[in-house]
């Protein structure tokens, strides 16, 4: 992603963060969307965060994190962007955890546009065409999860996706920022601040940036006593 596309997750993020603080009843009136976009696990009794990457446009970040999963027993959801080759040519090595659960698919769009921008119809080919794939390829039913590209929802693209079956739009409370590159130091501020109990912690699997940290995230989720959670754990559907 180009730092104009990060500039417009970061435009989400705040966004969704200071509606969040308005009362309810005005929310209704003026942006159902915000009201119906998730941007926190449910409560638990364990202390546990939701780990999301997106993307997926480097092969060797999505190796990375398949094996960083494996090895230290995570659990792990990957927003698919469709069209991206990683996806085909980690397959084989991704399936088996599809199949267990440890890492579960949703729904990025195949062709990651901004949704605000399209019509009814074509948000719903562009999820559908993602699905598509997903079952073609993993053999599984990515609804109802789905998370709008650049963060960009309103309550048209959330009626078209739920009239297809994605009834959850999964925005964040945290991001590492690494869609395009960034800075150490900034990666592991944002990431002490997004990793914490209920979160859902926006990542990219489109550079280096976070397996070369991989070791230091982990320290923060120990020292902390969290467990990661997929979607499917965490609201059970
Ligand atoms: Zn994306």
């Amino acid at each position: 992603m180009e730092r104009r596309d990060f500039l417009k997750v970061m435009g989400a993020s705040i966004a969704t963060v200071a509606t969040s603080s308005l009362p309810l009843s005005f929310l209704e009136t003026a942006n159902a969307a915000s009201v119906n976009s998730i941007i926190r696990l449910p409560e638990s009794d364990t202390a546990r965060f939701a780990w999301t990457v997106d993307d997926g446009c480097s092969h060797d970040a999505v190796k990375s994190y398949i094996n960083f999963v494996a090895e230290n027993d995570l659990r792990l959801t990957f927003f698919v962007y469709g069209t991206v080759s990683p996806w085909q040519t980690n397959a084989k090595l991704l399936k088996p955890f599809v199949e267990s659960g440890q890492i579960q698919l949703a729904n990025h769009t195949m062709h990651h546009p901004l949704l605000t921008k399209l019509t009814a119809k074509q948000v719903q080919k562009e999820l559908m065409d993602c699905h598509n794939f997903m079952e073609r390829r993993f053999g599984i039913d990515a609804k109802p999860y789905y998370r709008p590209p650049y963060g960009g929802i309103n309550a048209q693209v959330i009626d078209a996706a739920a009239q297809i079956g994605y009834t959850k739009p999964m925005l964040w409370s945290g991001t590492l920022a690494d869609s395009g590159k960034v800075r150490s130091a900034k990666f592991m501020s944002l990431a002490k601040q997004g990793i914490r109990d209920r979160g859902i912690v926006l990542g990219h699997a489109n550079n280096m940036v976070a397996p070369n940290h991989f070791d230091r995230l982990l320290d923060i989720v120990n020292s902390r006593g969290l467990s990661t959670v997929t979607l499917t754990d965490a609201f059970e559907v």
